[in-house]
């Protein structure tokens, strides 16, 4: 019984000591972690100047990290930030601007562009929308406009053929249209033929959509041929792997979808 409790009592010190160990080894991890953290953080928002460890995660997604949990903007406001400040070209004091569905980590940015700046929507919930417009009936003259920036928009309208025809029409001869959209291999991963646009009218309730398009309000699945139909409605599409060239680096770092295209078009 001695022995026991000897051998007990030894036993009992030394788990002791070896949980002192791993809570001392633990700590000092965490600390090198801290450090780590804020020597390299290996994530950063050109908009908002985030830095940390990730972005939030989304489910349904391909790409895992997609909103900065500080100003909230996604892959393509961070790729389009990063593609305004090279292209000041673009944002052209006294050129005519026509903005879908604004969103507010632009704002600033345009607004002091000193263009004629027109940010529009279907409603007029965002309060950053001045005018209500239809991109399927854009109330402008045409060749109105030098810029146009319309970025994920035509998945959610009745007739994007319309709509893109619209776009077409009231851009300026030279000027440029940004335009994105999802695109089933990029953005989503979808079992359907990903080089053509999936779209079918019996998928028309908010869960079907979401089953087959990925998201409940949108009203297709865009395949990689969405840049012929840019191209069939006359647009000469110029270029559209601006992400792709900025390299593995800040691809990385800012959490942008490498293969997404801004499929800049003008005509
Ligand atoms: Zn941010």
């Amino acid at each position: 019984m001695k022995d026991f409790i000897l051998n007990m009592s030894n036993s009992y010190k030394y788990y002791k000591n070896s949980y002192k160990q791993l809570i001392e080894e633990n700590n000092r991890l965490n600390q090198e972690l801290e450090k780590y953290k804020k020597i390299y953080p290996p994530k950063e928002c050109p908009i908002c100047g985030y830095k940390g460890i990730e972005f939030k995660h989304y489910v349904n997604i391909i790409h895992r990290e997609v909103e900065c949990p500080q100003c909230k903007s996604h892959e393509r406001h961070r790729a389009l930030w990063l593609f305004f400040h090279e292209r000041t070209d673009l944002l052209k004091k006294g050129n005519t601007f026509l903005h879908f569905a604004p969103e507010i980590q632009f704002n600033e940015l345009f607004r002091n562009s000193g263009m004629e700046y027109h940010p529009v929507d279907i409603s007029m919930q965002n309060s950053l929308v001045e005018e209500k417009v239809d991109i399927q009936d854009i109330p402008y003259e045409d060749n109105y406009f030098d810029l146009i920036y319309c970025s994920n928009i035509l998945e959610h309208v009745e007739d994007d053929k319309k709509g893109m025809n619209e776009l077409y029409r009231v851009l300026k001869p030279g000027g440029t249209a940004l335009i994105l959209v999802p695109i089933n291999g990029i953005s989503y991963e979808m079992p359907v033929d990903k080089t053509k646009t999936f779209e079918d009218k019996k998928y028309n309730t908010p869960e079907l959509r979401e089953k087959y398009y990925g998201q409940f309000d949108h009203l297709r699945l865009y395949g990689t041929d969405f840049k012929d139909k840019l191209i069939d409605v006359g647009f000469k599409v110029i270029a559209d792997d601006y992400i792709k060239n900025l390299g593995y680096e800040k691809i990385d770092k800012y959490a942008l979808i490498k293969d997404e295209n801004i499929f800049e078009c003008t005509k």
